[in-house]
This record gives structure tokens, sequence and C-alpha cells, in this order.
């Protein structure tokens, strides 16, 4: 606390990002980063970056790797609004779209805790509507959304892993025409169906995307949305009264070469799918209850050890995961899938602390 803060800021309930501790022999499975690390092409470019034209400012436009963007998804790259990895993307679409006059804006009780968090910044009031008690979203909360400043959900969703499918997607956008609908899709490329094929028929649509997963770039941020050219434009208004270079040379060099990689992506989504597929099995055999996942992680609970005692005596072990104090939800934990050789030390590690605790 300070006598010398703005008036807001000791109301702020900050983001707590998981841990990033540095011991060796470190598994970490608690932030979903990615076991295989960016594509060589992406290494590549960004070492042919780092040369005296860092003198110079940036694209402010970030014109060739919107360019690159829009031709990937079948896009206009004025359909296409880059940023400082998602989460910023998703704050500036807090700030450039939902801030509507007091009216609240949607999203499911158990989602990802950065959306409340940027409610709070902008002052954006935040009706939570809950999940079925699977954990499903049912598009029918959200028919009648009319009132509200938008609606946003993760999907799949975070951190529980399930996914929507289109045309649930399509009716909630449908059912809500006068409302922005945001369908954050970080995860969306290890096995769920893109909203991005919905965008020519629902104006009302914004698909947000992080390269900080699939493609194993957590560490340059980048993120971008993807939607109607009007919508796209008010989220380019917020950035430039913001910060016109919120993409540095090496991250916008980078990034175009990973997207254009499409064969490194493939073969590395495509493992990690086989890898939580396998994982899920072997977990369900150890008495957890597995829910169905098509993220890089899973979410799971085991049916008599208490999670919290779990997720330490893995720690101990120098395995780290994730896991949410939250209501519904605190029996759960949340597991980053690494690769098939770190999922066999998570497994044989579990399998140790469930045999002791008989
Ligand atoms: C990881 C994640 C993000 C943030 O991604 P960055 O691009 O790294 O900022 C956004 N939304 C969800 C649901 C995520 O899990």
């Amino acid at each position: 606390m300070s006598r010398f803060w703005s008036d807001h800021v000791a109301g702020l309930v900050p983001y707590t990002p998981g841990e990033q501790p540095r011991v060796a022999d470190l598994l970490k499975l608690n932030t979903n980063e990615n076991p295989y690390g960016p594509s060589p092409q992406a290494l590549k470019a960004m070492k042919e970056a780092v040369d005296g034209r860092l003198r110079l400012y940036p694209d402010p436009e970030a014109a060739a790797l919107r360019e690159a963007i829009a031709a990937y998804h079948g896009l206009a790259s004025a359909q296409v609004f880059v940023g400082n990895g998602s989460d910023e993307v998703l704050a500036h679409v807090f700030h450039g779209l939902f801030l509507r006059g007091g009216r609240p804006l949607l999203m499911p009780d158990i989602t990802y805790s950065f959306y409340p968090t940027y409610c709070r910044l902008y002052g954006i009031p935040c009706e939570t509507v809950a999940l079925r008690d699977d954990f499903a979203l049912d598009p029918q909360d959200y028919v009648g959304g009319q009132g509200a400043a938008g609606i946003i959900f993760a999907n799949p969703n975070a951190p529980t892993g399930m996914a929507l499918g289109l045309d649930a997607v399509a009716g909630i956008c449908r059912a809500n025409p006068d409302t922005v609908v945001v369908v954050d899709e970080a995860y969306v490329d290890f096995g769920a169906e893109s909203a991005v094929a919905l965008l020519p028929r629902h104006g009302n649509l914004l698909v947000v995307h992080t390269l900080s997963k699939s493609r194993s770039l957590a560490g340059l941020r980048v993120g971008y949305a993807m939607g109607s050219a009007d919508l796209i434009e008010g989220l380019r208004r917020i950035k430039d009264s913001f910060n016109s270079y919120p993409l540095d040379m090496l991250a916008q060099a980078g990034a175009l070469a990973a997207i254009q990689d499409k064969a490194y992506f493939d073969k590395t989504r495509q493992a990690i799918m086989r890898s939580r597929d396998q994982l899920a099995v072997d977990l369900a055999q150890m008495g957890f209850d597995v829910l169905p996942s098509m993220a890089n992680f899973v979410f799971a609970r085991h049916r008599s050890s208490d999670a919290v005692k779990l997720a330490a005596a893995l720690r101990e072990r120098h395995i780290l995961v994730r896991h949410f104090a939250l209501p519904r939800i605190d029996q759960y934990l949340r597991i980053t899938i690494g690769t098939d050789a770190d999922c066999a030390r998570l497994c044989a590690a579990l399998a140790e602390i469930l045999r002791k605790a008989q």
C-alpha cells in the first residue's frame, strides 16, 4: 500500500502466474509450456534479424506477420490484430470492446482466471455463468445475453481442457447478434475445432490465438485476434493509444517463420496429443478421474488422495503441477503434457506417492 498510488490500485487483484523457479532437474508441468521448443526456422529467422537494423523502430502494424497469419487462416490482414502475447490482446479486447456503460460481461464460473482480473482493472462488471456439473459449457445458458457488454470463454476451456463443438459456438453467436462473443482459443491446436471457420457468418465473433502453447514460443510474447475489420479497428485504436510497437523486430520475424513452418507445428502438436491420450489412460489406472482434454494439459482428480497433498509431494520430487484453490475445482490438478519421458517421470512419482499414502 502506498499513499502515492492511483485510487483504483489498492482494489486490483493481480493474476498470479505459474511459478518459474530455477532448480536443476525440475520438471515444469505447471504453465502449459511446450516441451519441444520453437520451430528451428523461427530460431533461425530471429538470429538473422539481430543486426544494425535494431536501431530502427519495428513496423508498428507488423504487416508481414499479419499477412502470414491471415494467409494461414484464409482471412484478410485487416481481420488480424497482433499483440505482445494474447494476454495483452485480451486486455485490449476488454478495454476496447467490453466497457459498455456498466453492462456486465458474461463468462463461465470456471475459466481463465485472467478474465476477472481484467474486469477489475477496467471496471467492467463480471457475471459468471456456472458450468454444468460435468464442467461442460451449456450454450443454452448464454441465450438471452443481449443485455450483456459481451461474452467471453476459452475453447478448449482452461483449466478443464474441455472443448465445445462449432455448432454450439455458432449458436451462442446467433443468439446474441448485438453482443461481441470472444472465443479464446489458446489451446485449439491440440485437437479442437477453431471458430475461425465461423467468422464469415458472424460479425460479432472475435477469436484469439497465441503462439505460446502450440508454437512453443511463450518466451517471445506473441498473440493475435481475428474478426471483422471493424472489431479489429477498435483494437488497433486502443493499441495506438497505449503502445504503437507491442511486437519488437525479433518477435515479428520469429512469429512469421513459426506460422509458416507447418511441418514442425504438425509434428510437435501431434506428439503432444498422443502423449496426452496415453497420460489420461495411465492416470485413470492410478485412480484419477481425468476430464476429457483437447488441450496440452489434463485436469484430473484422485479418488482418494487430496490434491494439495499430491501437489506438495510432487514438488518434493521437483515436479511442478498447477493447483487452483477455487470452488468446485480445488481437488483437481492441472498437469501440462511434456515429452513421453516427462510423463513417465510424473507417473513413476505419482505411483510412489500413492503407494506410500496407503
Ligand atoms: C496461456 C493462455 C493465454 C495467454 O497466452 P499468452 O499469449 O502467453 O499471453 C490466454 N488464454 C488462455 C486461456 C491461456 O491458457
